[in-house]
């Protein structure tokens, strides 16, 4: 269990990237969504013990993350958001170099250890090529080869997916959630997809405070029924914005298609109920900062920011 409390920092600035955070982080893949800016790469950084937080704690299994950092690391797994690399080198000698970096033990010696992690990772048909050949989904998975590498607890993947064309997404996805079996797998994302398809549970963030903590499955119910497509004319757009809280509106020859969320009245004239998508629970979520039933205690002394 990840266990994390009253977590907020202010970067020189200053800049309030996270505003009191609390959430505890069960066994097996769970996302962590929000528009950018939100605060989750600072929050993945300081879960990882990059970076100090102004407050809070953080606790893996019990232990303080952040007081002893160092000795934590080889049970760690991250993969950052920009993850550098030396293009000039072939994929087998730059996860020899991270796995020296990282300080991971190999008691059948190093060479079987990158071998072993190429593999893992599919990889092993470009052991011998320059990383700067490499496509997105290859270079993404040399990530994950070095953030597996020890065998950690939790693994950190910080917006792994955002550059990928489709197959190598759908990949990558096999190859998270394999990992999330026996683990903590903790990703971050703003693609809603990564979330319906990837994480039994997960909690959306913005502008550093959580806004829910739910489940696919939990936050398109909250407005089952409420969700209602229709047509409407792009010059009519503004004004349908204005009154109703539209989650998505598709340009196609001309006029938009657009959906909106009534929870309680009447739908506009023409338009008709449609199945809820985890996409529409999020952009309400966006709109109104809450979604139905999903009310987060605030902590004591402040507003709810919305
Ligand atoms: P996300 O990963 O969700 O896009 P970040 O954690 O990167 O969000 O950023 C959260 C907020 O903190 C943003 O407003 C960003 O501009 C700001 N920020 C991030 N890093 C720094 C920094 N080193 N110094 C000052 N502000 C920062
Ligand atoms: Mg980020």
């Amino acid at each position: 269990m990840l266990s994390i409390q009253g977590l907020t920092k202010i970067y020189p600035g200053p800049v309030s990237a996270l505003n009191g955070v609390d959430l505890e982080v069960p066994a097996g893949m769970f996302g962590l969504l929000g528009p950018n800016g939100a605060g989750k790469s600072t929050l993945m950084k300081i879960l990882a013990g990059l970076l100090q937080p102004t407050t809070g704690t953080v606790t893996l299994d019990g232990m303080d993350v952040l007081r002893d950092p160092e000795s934590l690391w080889p049970r760690l797994g991250y993969l950052p958001q920009e993850f550098g690399f030396y293009p000039h080198l072939s994929g087998e000698a730059m996860l020899d170099h991270l796995l020296v970096l990282k300080g991971v033990e190999a008691p059948g010696g190093r060479k079987a250890l990158v071998k072993e992690l190429l593999e893992r990772v599919n990889l092993t048909f470009a052991a011998k090529r320059a990383v700067k050949g490499y496509s997105g989904g290859m270079r993404q998975r040399l990530g994950i080869a070095q953030a597996i590498a020890g065998d950690p607890r939790l693994i950190i993947v910080d917006e792994p997916t955002a550059g990928l064309d489709p197959e190598e997404r759908l990949r990558f996805y096999h190859l998270l959630s394999e990992l999330a079996t026996d683990r903590i797998v903790l990703l971050s994302t703003h693609i809603v997809e990564d979330v319906a398809v990837l994480c039994p549970r997960f909690a959306v963030i913005r502008g550093g405070r959580l806004l829910a903590l739910t489940t696919p499955t939990e936050a398109r119910a909250a407005i089952d029924g409420h969700i209602f497509e229709g047509t409407v004319d792009v010059a009519d757009l503004p004004r349908l914005r204005a009154e109703r809280t539209v989650t998505q509106a598709l340009l196609v020859e001309g006029r938009n298609r657009a959906r909106v969320y009534e929870p309680a009245g009447a739908p506009p004239s023409g338009f008709t109920p449609a199945p809820v998508t985890l996409e529409d629970a999020y952009l309400v979520l966006m709109r109104l900062g809450t979604l139905p039933g999903h009310e987060l205690q605030a902590p004591a002394g402040q507003g709810s920011g919305l």
